[in-house]
């Protein structure tokens, strides 16, 4: 194919990729969204195919057949509330491969023997740097998501004198191979150095800041790709690279928004580290706590005005989302003013609550963010939060040695009642007691998420 189509249509992968991210910014156009983005994709791939001079097809078929299948078989048997480990792997993979392609194209110029160009050696040893960072990085992100390793921050004396370290012999080693770029050896020991620097940034965060880590990492994956574009020249991955890494700022920059951090804070503040500071479950909690039954919650419910659900990770886990879609149709039908408070953090992935209650079809307007909904919490006669804990710990508001210290919450305690669905006295992701739990105005309905909701269906019922 002549050059000038290759990149004509590259240009319309990338507008399609450009317009595929416009339209995943809404719910309404997501799926359309998503379908441009694909497009686009198999336009990128099929083009390059052409464009390569490729020598076999039978390793690229079958590389494509092999990564197919394990990822379409990841991607079934996944359960939606360990989406966040599988992303940080995805992401890992990406960095991972950036490093092993840059490599292999070090290798090639190697054996061709034509000399090398500094832009093709820098952007390789960017890859190097940012694919190892971002691939080991991420194994660590996954393992701690995965409860393999302590899912704290690990934090020691000294640390950030060592990562300093370890970037300076990093930099000093890419400057060597941008020098010398027939040694694999500076190649490789770059790729060992940023494992370790991977490694060094991903353990220091914890408990709720690893949203942020990987949206971070999704973004270095961007970078290490971008890069590798360089290497190849190849425009498509230089665009594409460059897109994941922008929308991956940027959404780092809206977690942490959401949990009022500095992005320096968050990696650099070692916070979520254990033991955790703070009050003691039994101190909180000692016989402050009441329960009520699903009846007793209905007759609230029955002349409720206004109800607000709050859900978060334990309506993921029970998948209660149906039946809270039931519920409020129920409530509305009978008068009651219906929303539904979701928290940017909520659940286990950028978006989560948002997934789930679409797919009940809980209309979008329904759906308010903090912000709107928080001054709105004074004038609600019951809050249901369903398995949603750490975004509406008070704690966060009252004490600054807090996990959560400073992270805006949904301010349920302001409402008239509240009933909080969820099976025990266990605390949620960042491992700390809530004294909502043992405030005057809650309520607790100890119970699976899904089942506690259609008990409430029958007794709201049963009761009108
Ligand atoms: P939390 O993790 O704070 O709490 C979830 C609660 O759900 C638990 O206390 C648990 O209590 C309850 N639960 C679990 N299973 C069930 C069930 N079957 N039925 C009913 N309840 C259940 O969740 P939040 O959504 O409030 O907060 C999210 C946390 O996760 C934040 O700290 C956030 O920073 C972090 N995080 C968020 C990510 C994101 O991108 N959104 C990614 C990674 C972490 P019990 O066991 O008693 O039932």
């Amino acid at each position: 194919m002549p050059p000038v189509l290759i990149n004509l249509a590259y240009l319309v992968a990338s507008a399609l990729f450009i317009l595929g991210l416009k339209g995943m910014s809404h719910p309404r156009t997501a799926v359309r969204g998503n379908l441009m983005g694909a497009a686009g994709m198999l336009i990128a791939v099929v083009v390059t195919l052409l464009d390569r001079r490729i020598i076999s097809y039978e390793m690229i078929i079958g590389g494509l057949v092999l990564g197919a299948a394990i990822g379409a078989i990841l991607a079934i048997r996944i359960q939606m509330t360990a989406m966040p480990q599988m992303v940080a792997l995805l992401n890992g993979f990406g960095g991972g491969a950036s490093v092993l392609v840059a490599g292999a194209a070090l290798v090639e110029a190697q054996v061709a023997g034509a000399g090398f160009e500094t832009q093709m050696t820098v952007a390789t040893a960017l890859s190097a740097l940012i694919g190892g960072v971002t691939f080991f990085g991420s194994l660590i992100a996954f393992g701690k998501l995965q409860d393999l390793i302590t899912g704290n921050a690990v934090v020691f004396p000294g640390q950030h004198l060592l990562s300093a370290l370890v970037a300076l012999s990093a930099v000093g080693l890419a400057v060597g191979l941008v020098l010398r770029p027939e040694s694999m050896e500076i190649y490789w020991a770059l790729v060992g150095v940023a494992a370790v620097l991977g490694v060094l940034a991903t353990i220091g965060i914890g408990g709720a800041d690893m949203p942020v880590v990987i949206s971070l990492l999704n973004s270095y994956s961007g970078l290490a790709a971008s890069a590798t574009g360089f290497v190849l020249q190849n425009n498509m991955l230089i665009i594409a690279g460059s897109l994941v890494g922008a929308s991956g700022i940027i959404l780092t920059q809206i977690m942490c928004k959401a949990m009022n951090r500095s992005l320096a804070n968050v990696l650099f503040g070692g916070l979520g580290a254990a033991p955790v500071a703070g009050a003691k479950a039994d101190d909180v909690y000692g016989g402050k706590v009441k329960s009520a039954s699903p009846e007793e919650i209905a007759i609230l419910l029955d002349s409720a005005r206004r109800v607000v659900f709050v859900p978060g990770y334990g309506m993921a886990v029970s998948q209660a989302q149906h039946a809270v879609r039931a519920l409020a149709k129920l409530l509305e039908d009978k008068g009651a003013e219906v929303i539904f408070a979701v928290h940017p953090v909520a659940g286990r992935m950028p978006g989560h609550m948002n997934v789930l209650l679409a797919e009940a079809d809980v209309p979008y307007e329904a759906l308010l963010e903090m912000d709107v909904v928080n001054p709105m919490f004074s004038q609600t006669d019951v809050s249901i939060v369903i398995g949603a804990n750490d975004v509406v710990n008070p704690v966060a508001r009252t004490d600054p040695q807090s996990p959560i210290a400073g992270m805006p919450i949904l301010d349920v305690d302001k409402s008239r009642t509240v009933v909080v669905i969820k099976r025990s006295l266990s605390p949620g992701f960042a491992g700390i007691p809530n004294p909502l739990f043992a405030a005057d105005n809650t309520l607790m309905f100890f119970s699976d998420g899904q089942k506690a909701v259609n008990d409430l269906i029958a007794a709201v019922k049963e009761a009108s």
